[in-house]
């Protein structure tokens, strides 16, 4: 077996779809825009449940490294705490080790990583021709792995890209020895919420979701830490003690989390590129790692002419569709009452006497374990 995948985008799902495929055998180019490694705003835990399959590919060594998470502490804007036990767990890494740990070991298995960003694809009768800098690649399949927003949306003419969307990610990393490593706490503030975990540097990292809305009445980003996130106490004692890393925080806009489609023509969409799930699950990067292995299964049976060329997209629908909608509307949920005072207060109310509804409710969002890679 010896046929050509392009990959576009060389974040987790792409790496993860193009260490998965170069192990089947295949020929794989990864082409990524991007150089590595480097931050990105991400709240940089895993759900496990992706644990046991990138052992499987390789990365066991690597996931050593990390911090076992299993504990949620979940506050609304006047401070009130709720803890729980998660059902799973997941572990605390950084994007900027992450994805590098990924990308050496795509290259050490063979597969070749380009750094130049995609102008536009075509598919052809034999496949598809990816088109970057002065050069064209051909290939029989193409995944589509470049995340939430790119310029390749625009070339699409995805019409969640038309809409403008209102939130903007924040995120630096910050020294604070006290702060528990088994924890990832999640704290409201008015206008979004914010995310605190450590990572395998020991360095917490703590990133925020904020609506623009609010944000535009601030003058900095400074500024809406002081005025904003520490307002609720548990974050004004957590900017009280730590000391930040970065030189200054990275930010993103125009974070969407519309409904997408998850493929064009027989080019599969990966990841983000597919679909975002509100941060607050913390499951983004386990479904983009599980997205790269339902798409590189999918190719392989049509390599192996067990499915044809032309099901693979909607063999790949349904099991995307099966394996991550449910999840998807629950995140859209949480997200509805994470943003409402009101209704946060009324939930952490109820859940006080209640405490087993919690991991009940974390489980909605998040998927089983997924099988090792054979
Ligand atoms: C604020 C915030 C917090 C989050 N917190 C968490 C969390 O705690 N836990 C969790 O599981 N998930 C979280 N997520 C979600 C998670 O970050 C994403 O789901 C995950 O990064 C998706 O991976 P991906 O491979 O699809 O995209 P990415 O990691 O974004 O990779 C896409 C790659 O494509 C490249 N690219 C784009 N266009 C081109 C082009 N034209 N040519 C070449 N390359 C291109 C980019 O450079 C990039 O490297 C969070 C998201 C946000 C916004």
């Amino acid at each position: 077996m010896n046929s050509k995948v392009c990959i576009i985008g060389g974040g987790l799902a792409g790496l993860t779809a193009a260490i998965h495929l170069s192990l089947d055998g295949f020929e794989v180019v990864v082409v990524e825009k991007n150089e590595y490694p480097q931050h990105k705003v991400c709240g940089e835990y895993v759900s496990n449940e992706v644990k046991t399959y990138l052992s499987s590919l390789g990365l066991i060594k690597f996931l050593k490294q990390t911090q076992d998470i299993n504990t949620l502490k979940l506050s609304n804007v006047n401070g009130q705490l709720f803890s729980a036990q998660l059902p799973l767990g997941g572990f605390g890494v950084s994007r900027f080790a992450m994805d590098h740990a990924l990308f050496k070991h795509a290259k050490e298995i063979g597969v070749k990583v380009i750094k130049a960003k995609v102008t536009h694809f075509e598919s052809t009768h034999s496949g598809f021709k990816t088109y970057f800098m002065d050069s064209c690649l051909n290939s029989k399949f193409l995944l589509l792995a470049y995340g939430k927003r790119s310029n390749l949306d625009k070339k699409l003419h995805r019409s969640f890209i038309q809409k403008k969307s209102q939130w903007i990610g924040v995120k630096a990393h910050y020294n604070l020895d006290e702060f528990p490593a088994n924890e990832v706490q999640l704290h409201n503030f008015d206008g979004g919420y914010c995310g605190l975990s450590k990572t395998e540097s020991h360095a917490i990292n703590c990133c925020y979701l904020v609506s623009a809305e609010v944000f535009k009445h601030y003058k900095s980003i400074d500024d809406f830490n002081k005025k904003v996130l520490r307002n609720n106490q548990h974050l004004n004692h957590f900017f009280e003690k730590a000391n930040s890393i970065f030189e200054s925080p990275l930010a993103i806009a125009q974070v969407s989390f519309a409904k997408k489609s998850n493929s064009n023509s027989n080019a599969l969409m990966l990841g983000d590129a597919a679909g975002l799930i509100h941060p607050l699950c913390g499951n983004g990067m386990a479904m983009a790692i599980h997205s790269a292995k339902i798409a590189a299964e999918a190719i392989k049976l049509v390599d192996q002419n067990s499915l044809q060329m032309s099901q693979l997209s909607t063999y790949y629908k349904q099991q995307w569709q099966s394996s991550f909608k449910k999840r998807l509307f629950y995140g859209r949920i949480f997200q509805k009452i994470l943003l409402n005072q009101r209704l946060t207060s009324l939930g952490l109310n109820l859940l006080q006497p209640l405490p087993f509804l919690l991991p009940k409710l974390v489980r909605l969002t998040h998927g089983q374990p997924i099988p090792a890679y054979d």
